[in-house]
């Protein structure tokens, strides 16, 4: 009986599609971090019903340096959210301070400008978009996992503790260990050679001002950034094998406590997979993973989830997979060149006494990441 009733399938109150003989949702998105919660809030916005599936309950801390690329701002705007945005405890980054492992340093000012790039506590950046999908009318579960998952005809249906869901597409925004690639067999194998990151957050350093500051050290390199409300983050980046090694490299840096809590993700690099497949879209982290170093994951995932609502609207995969290609087109040079110079943190280092000799250089590798990019898709009607 207790099965029987754990296996009903739950009804949207206000699907709009039939599938077999009941109502279904029109989309259902797994994942609430800001790829998943972008495209809820824009589908929704358009009237489509639309149930996201969180495994954590929001707020939560995340592993990541806290930094909002500007270009974040674009989608922020167009979910009505920049003031609220601004109106968070964050800091407004001046410049990035880069010291290689010799010691030396070197400061980009980051440009003065309206969209600026933030330091931001990640809990309360993806709390404010869930907020958002659940004032657009998103059903929304948190603290519920996506258990299985199993494709019918025509849509899918899904299973987790709060019961049996179907919906007739389905939006994987569950990050870089994504459940739903993983069940449909998508998830790439673990590529060698990979890195671990761990984080923290810790009162800020009087030094830091409103700089990130990137430092190369022997075992990896450490990103540190102002948030707000007189807290730093503090990431990490090692091989596993050096993980200790850097983490008591920190402690000794930063004072902290033997006791620090840290929290850790891996992998660091995966390889991209295709964003669509029949009623399925991948977006965010799922689709394609960026190099941390860069600090563009988050506007990456705002953007992925905004051009996948939009393709998903019109009912147009071909549109989603074309515009979600321009977006990474161009770009994954600097990434490759980062992740090069995180491996070899001596070559990082060499490549800063280059900027320091020929500042252009290093200008242009952080005007590359964080120059306003256009629209790339139209706005939704
Ligand atoms: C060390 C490090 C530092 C970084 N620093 C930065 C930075 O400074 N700036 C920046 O822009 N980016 C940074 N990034 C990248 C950034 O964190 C990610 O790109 C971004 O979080 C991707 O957003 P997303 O919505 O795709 O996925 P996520 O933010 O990972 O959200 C996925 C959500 O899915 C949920 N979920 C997972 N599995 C399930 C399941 N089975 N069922 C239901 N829900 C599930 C998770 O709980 C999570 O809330 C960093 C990454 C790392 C590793």
């Amino acid at each position: 009986m207790a099965r029987a009733l754990a296996y009903s399938v739950q009804r949207s109150p206000t699907a709009s599609a039939v599938l077999g003989n009941g109502l279904v949702y029109d989309v259902a998105i797994i994942g609430g971090g800001p790829a998943g919660a972008t495209c809820a809030t824009l589908c929704a916005s358009q009237g489509r019903s639309v149930l996201l599936l969180e495994r954590s309950q929001f707020p939560r801390d995340k592993v990541c340096g806290d930094c909002l690329n500007p270009l974040a701002w674009i989608v922020l705007e167009q979910l009505g959210l920049r003031e609220r945005t601004l109106f968070l405890p964050h800091s407004v980054l001046e410049g990035v301070r880069f010291i290689g492992t010799n010691g030396l340093s070197v400061r980009v000012p980051l440009p003065h400008s309206p969209q600026p790039e933030l330091g931001i506590s990640r809990s309360q950046l993806d709390q404010l978009l869930l907020t958002r999908a659940r004032e657009a009318g998103v059903i929304i579960h948190e603290n519920t996992p996506l258990k299985k998952l199993r494709r019918l005809p025509s849509g899918w249906q899904l299973e987790c503790d709060k019961g049996v869901f179907e919906a007739q597409q389905l939006v994987a925004a569950d990050g870089r260990n994504s459940t739903v690639a993983r069940q449909l067999g998508l998830l790439p194998p673990p590529l060698a050679d990979d890195r671990i990151a761990v984080q923290t957050h810790l009162p800020q350093p009087a030094c830091l001002n409103k700089d990130v500051v990137l430092q190369f050290v022997r075992e990896g390199y450490a990103g540190l950034a102002p948030i707000g409300n007189n807290l730093a983050n503090l990431c990490l980046v090692s091989r596993p094998r050096d993980l200790a090694a850097i983490k008591s490299w920190a402690t000794a840096q930063f004072d902290l406590s033997e006791g620090q809590t840290w929290r850790s993700i891996a992998p660091l690099r995966r390889m991209p997979l295709a964003p669509t497949q029949p009623r399925l879209w991948l977006t965010g982290d799922t689709a394609q993973v960026v190099e941390p170093f860069t600090g563009e994951g988050i506007a990456y995932a705002l953007r992925t989830g905004a051009l996948c609502a939009e393709a998903l609207l019109l009912d147009n995969p071909a549109l989603y997979a074309t515009r979600h290609a321009a977006l990474y087109r161009g770009r994954l040079w600097v990434n490759h060149l980062a992740r090069w110079a995180c491996l070899n943190p001596k070559g990082g280092s060499a490549l800063l006494l280059l900027g320091r000799v020929f500042p252009p250089f290093l200008q242009l590798l952080t005007r590359k990441v964080v120059a306003k990019q256009p629209l790339l898709y139209p706005q939704i009607p």
